[in-house]
């Protein structure tokens, strides 16, 4: 896989899609206040760049679907994307805090708490300086959250999408295995292809029909999101087959 890492020429983007796992909201502790201000550091740090910004938020630290022992798949999907609306409110919440405007849309109808998804108002919001939170999956059960990423990144025509991780990218085996190596860049086809797990087969082929680019990268280390959209060469960038 070694003739993947040539690089094509990464874009400083202007219009991002993020998304941001559960596990960045907390992990004992569901919603842990120091992940939530590590979330917003970052947040403060792309907004000082000018960059309009989404988010898709992931639910895993507060239930994973397919996990379920005492669920059957459909309702453990259904309490997963319920839980993504759960990090979604709290993000939200804190932004306010923060005097930042946002708007809050879910896949799943949920008035009282969320808008449901609408593209253009969230393209206007997101013109107008706010941020977007997109939650609740694509509403459907079988999917993940890389496939809602990558719906909401066509429907607000992102330039790219931000995997945010705990690994420093995509490696050609598990990092922990002797001899991994790491991949500065791979197409969409490889990424499916090699079956390494970064991203299911569902999302991956979004991407390839909206031809957007993603950057996998390390968003635990301090500083590394607002790097990658100053275009700066860090994590795997996957683009479009060509
Ligand atoms: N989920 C779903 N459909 C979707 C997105 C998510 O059913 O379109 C459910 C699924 O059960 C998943 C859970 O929501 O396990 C939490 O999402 P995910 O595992 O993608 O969260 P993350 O790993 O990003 O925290």
């Amino acid at each position: 896989m070694n003739s993947v890492n040539n690089s094509p020429t990464r874009i400083a983007p202007s219009r991002v899609l993020i998304k941001i796992s559960g596990a960045g909201f907390g992990g004992t502790d569901p919603l842990e206040p120091d992940a939530i201000n590590y979330i917003l550091k970052q947040i403060e740090g792309i907004r000082s760049q000018d960059k309009e910004v989404a988010l898709v938020v992931g639910g895993g630290n507060i239930i994973r679907g397919g996990e379920q022992e005492l669920l059957d798949r459909t309702a453990g999907d259904l309490a997963g994307m319920v839980a993504t609306i759960i990090n979604g409110i709290a993000l939200k919440d804190q932004l306010q805090t923060l005097n930042i405007p946002v708007l809050l849309q879910s896949a799943l109808p949920i008035d009282r708490v969320s808008d449901p998804i609408d593209p253009s108002r969230a393209v206007s919001h997101l013109r107008d300086g706010g941020i977007v939170i997109f939650t609740g999956g694509t509403g459907n059960p079988y999917f993940t959250n890389d496939s809602a990423a990558a719906l909401r990144a066509g429907e607000i025509n992102a330039d790219l999408i931000l995997k945010g991780t705990n690994v420093s990218g995509v490696y050609t085996d598990d990092p922990s295995e002797e001899g991994a190596e790491f991949l500065r860049s791979i197409t969409y086809e490889k990424l499916a292809e090699h079956e390494l797990g970064i991203i299911d087969l569902a999302a991956a082929n979004i991407c390839r029909e909206t031809e957007i680019p993603m950057v996998i990268y390390d968003f635990f280390r301090d500083g590394s999101t607002a790097e990658v959209l100053k275009g700066k060469e860090i994590g795997t960038y996957v683009y479009p087959d060509e």
